[in-house]
């Protein structure tokens, strides 16, 4: 007897005909004899319909005051989702009992709309198991120390199952999903795009932060801190497969560097459209421009992620910064009253049409000339690059958003990924 954890997301949980389907397949492992506890998403679009009818009552900037409003709403969905799926569990003649992220408890820090986990009291839910019952528990929320609902970001269902499966020390974790497994690619932009049988934990964290979004960067942290054995499959499948044979499909997390020795330089193309570029135009060239120009972001608790500096002239540089497109119209604002007027810069200019390409591999590191490749791919197809970042096994490119789909396509086909 094991003890696994199923996370489904919200394509899987897309109607009551879909949450009776997993409740099924869930049954058939319990009846195998495994303890389970089971963490859906909300219903799919229903996180985007409750933040609209947050954003028609109050299109209000992001205070603190706010965004414990958005978590009040947004939570919503998964605690539908649970009572749901606990019923569905019922009907199929299963002990189950769901919980809210506050019942757990799942204590999170308090960064409304990003929360982090901190810790789990498992001891509820294993009195549930040992008396049989399947455990059915919110994804996406928490509880802060003052009992304030707080949400784990975007996507956040995956990390509430990784950490679930961490506190509980789960034998597995498995992420079914609405594609069976983690792909050289998104397969909805890039059709020839391959499924993985395998993916090497750092790889996959990669591909995460970059914007593969079939996992949520923090779950694959949570999986790589605690060891959690993770594998991404397809909730599409009959329900009443053989157990064995849904184990052993989709892409298994692995841990073991090893074992892709021999495979290719780049597993992986990632993008994301979620982020925009500011610039700080004309600002004199000497000591502290950094500083003085991201410090400020910085304590205004904004993310930075790709940065360039150019060349000055006439004593005189040009400072660009990437951020998330949510945090776009505040950072703009603070450059204009707080940066420019303190920095002496002449202007800054702003572009959320931007978008972030990158190749991702644990080959990178022992291979020259892959970002070259890369950049001739690009130049083939008459793309400009307008910032670059490189790590030991990543290169991103930032280039104009609307090239975004003819940029993977070439790299997917560059690194040979179209024929893998
Ligand atoms: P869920 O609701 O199950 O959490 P998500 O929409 O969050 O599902 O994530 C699954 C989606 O991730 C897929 O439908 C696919 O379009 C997208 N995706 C992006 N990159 C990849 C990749 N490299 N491999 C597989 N899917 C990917
Ligand atoms: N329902 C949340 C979202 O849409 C969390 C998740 O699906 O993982 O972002
Ligand atoms: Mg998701």
């Amino acid at each position: 007897m094991a003890l696994i954890v199923h996370k489904y997301g919200g394509t899987s949980m897309g109607s009551t005909e879909r949450i009776r389907n997993v409740a099924k397949r869930v049954a058939k492992w319990a009846r195998a004899g495994h303890q389970m506890v089971v963490v859906p998403s909300a219903m799919s679009g229903e996180t985007n319909r409750l933040l609209g009818l947050a954003k028609d009552v109050s299109p209000a900037v992001q205070t603190p005051a706010v965004t414990r409003e958005l978590d009040m709403i947004a939570c919503t969905g998964e605690q539908v989702s649970v009572g749901l799926l606990s019923l569905a569990l019922q009907a199929e003649g299963m002990e189950a009992v769901s919980y809210s992220g506050w019942q757990v408890p799942i204590r999170t820090d308090s960064s409304y709309t990003k929360a982090r986990i901190q810790s789990i009291d498992d001891a509820r839910v294993r009195a549930d198991l040992e008396a049989g019952r399947v455990v059915v528990i919110t994804g996406f929320q928490g509880v802060d120390e003052d009992m304030n609902i707080t949400t784990l970001g975007r996507g956040g269902s995956d990390t509430s199952a990784v950490a679930v499966a961490a506190a509980m020390k789960a034998d597995e974790c498995l992420i079914y999903t609405d594609v069976d497994g983690v792909y050289t690619t998104d397969p909805r932009v890039v059709p020839e795009a391959k499924r993985l049988n395998t993916v090497s934990f750092e790889e996959m964290l990669e591909m995460a932060s970059l914007g593969s979004k079939v996992l949520q960067i923090r779950s694959v942290e949570f999986a790589g801190k605690y060891r959690v054995p993770l594998r991404v499959l397809s909730s599409f499948t009959p329900w009443d497969i053989a157990i064995e044979e849904e184990a052993k499909s989709g892409t298994l997390i692995t841990f073991e560097e090893d074992e892709k020795m021999e495979q290719a330089v780049v597993s992986g193309i990632a993008f994301n459209r979620d982020e925009a570029k500011l610039t700080v135009m004309g600002v004199p060239d000497k000591p502290g421009i950094a500083y003085g120009i991201l410090g400020k972001v910085a304590e205004a608790n904004i993310d930075v992620d790709v940065i360039l500096q150019n060349v000055s002239h006439d004593g005189k540089t040009d400072f660009s910064f990437t951020v998330h497109r949510n945090d776009y119209q505040r950072t703009l604002d603070l450059l204009k009253s707080q940066v420019v007027p303190a920095m002496g810069a002449e202007a800054v200019i702003g572009d959320t049409k931007i978008c972030k390409v990158s190749i991702v591999g644990i080959g990178m590191r022992s291979h020259a000339g892959v970002a070259s490749t890369m950049f001739r791919a690009l130049s083939d197809e008459g793309i400009n690059i307008q910032m670059i970042t490189t790590s030991e096994i990543k290169t991103s490119v930032v280039i104009d958003e609307k090239y975004m789909e003819l940029a993977v396509r070439a790299l997917h086909k560059a690194f040979g990924l179209d024929a893998a």
